[in-house]
């Protein structure tokens, strides 16, 4: 008789399939996201990355297939609710309130774990002094002295922290990363590989899309590789990217994609 415990995963996607009329986005994909560890998701352009990070936000009605989060299906649950299970993604373009300073755009992710966002305007949610849990996404995602800027004043690296900041403010039991660094520098890429580290060495489950190979490679735990909605490998980083699929699907689109 083994004595090894089986941990319930965080997120288990059975056989989901997500179809836009006739493009199988998504097809007939199985994954389990296992407690503290960041998961990648890598594949090239239109593979079904984003499709499938929609899918488990419940953002993009499934074709076909089974989710469940800590166990329990949650087909049910409408996008909006996912904060308050404890899921908070970032999107693959920023989508920050551009009427909002840096600090309240933030303070919507902690106000969203509550259940507070759908009931009522931002301006009558808003609270006169930030939470604890916004001061701390901010220190943590190097926002100090931004608090007050908006938007459209910040470059666009900067505009994804706080797009992260404000996933991180959720105090999230299990976070999405949609190309969180496209437009950072290299400096900028290896902070956030930090923090997402930092944030699982302290429990937090991820996944993570990237187009950034290497940054895969040094930041993620267990790898899975899309192609054509499909998942054509899983398993270490290092193991992924030399998987003979994984390298043709790469190779097999070069000059019709720039993955
Ligand atoms: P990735 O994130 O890996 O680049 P996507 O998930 O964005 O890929 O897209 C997968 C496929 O689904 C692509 O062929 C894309 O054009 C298609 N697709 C994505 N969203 C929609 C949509 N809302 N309607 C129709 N087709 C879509
Ligand atoms: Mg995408």
């Amino acid at each position: 008789m083994s004595t090894t415990t089986v941990s319930t995963p965080v997120l288990e996607a059975r056989d989901v399939s997500v179809h836009f009329g006739g493009i199988k986005a998504v097809e007939g994909v199985t994954l389990r996201l296992e407690p503290g560890l960041i998961h990648g998701i890598i594949g090239p352009n239109g593979s079904g990355k984003s499709t499938l990070i929609g899918a488990i936000t419940r953002l993009t009605p499934l074709t076909h297939g089974e989710l469940l989060f800590a166990g329990e299906p949650y087909q049910g649950t409408r996008a909006s609710a996912m904060a308050g299970l404890g899921v908070a993604r970032t999107f693959q373009t920023v989508r920050l309130l551009p009427d909002l300073n840096v600090r309240d755009n933030i303070q919507l992710g902690a106000d969203a774990r509550l259940g507070e966002v759908e009931q009522l305007p931002w301006h009558r949610r808003l609270r006169p002094t930030e939470s604890p849990a916004v001061a701390e996404a901010i220190r943590r995602t190097g926002l100090d002295g931004w608090e007050d800027y908006f938007p459209s004043e910040l470059s666009y690296g900067t505009q994804r922290r706080v797009e992260i900041a404000r996933a991180i403010a959720m105090d999230p039991r299990l976070l999405l990363l949609d190309e969180p660094t496209a437009g950072m520098n290299q400096s900028e890429r290896a902070e956030i590989s930090r923090l997402l580290r930092d944030l699982r060495d302290e429990g937090l489950c991820q996944l993570l899309v990237e187009h950034d190979v290497q940054m895969m490679l040094d930041t993620c735990d267990y790898v899975f590789a899309m192609n054509f909605g499909k998942l054509i490998a899983e398993g270490t980083p290092a193991a992924v990217v030399q998987d003979p699929l994984v390298q043709e699907a790469y190779l097999g689109r070069k000059g019709r994609h720039n993955a």
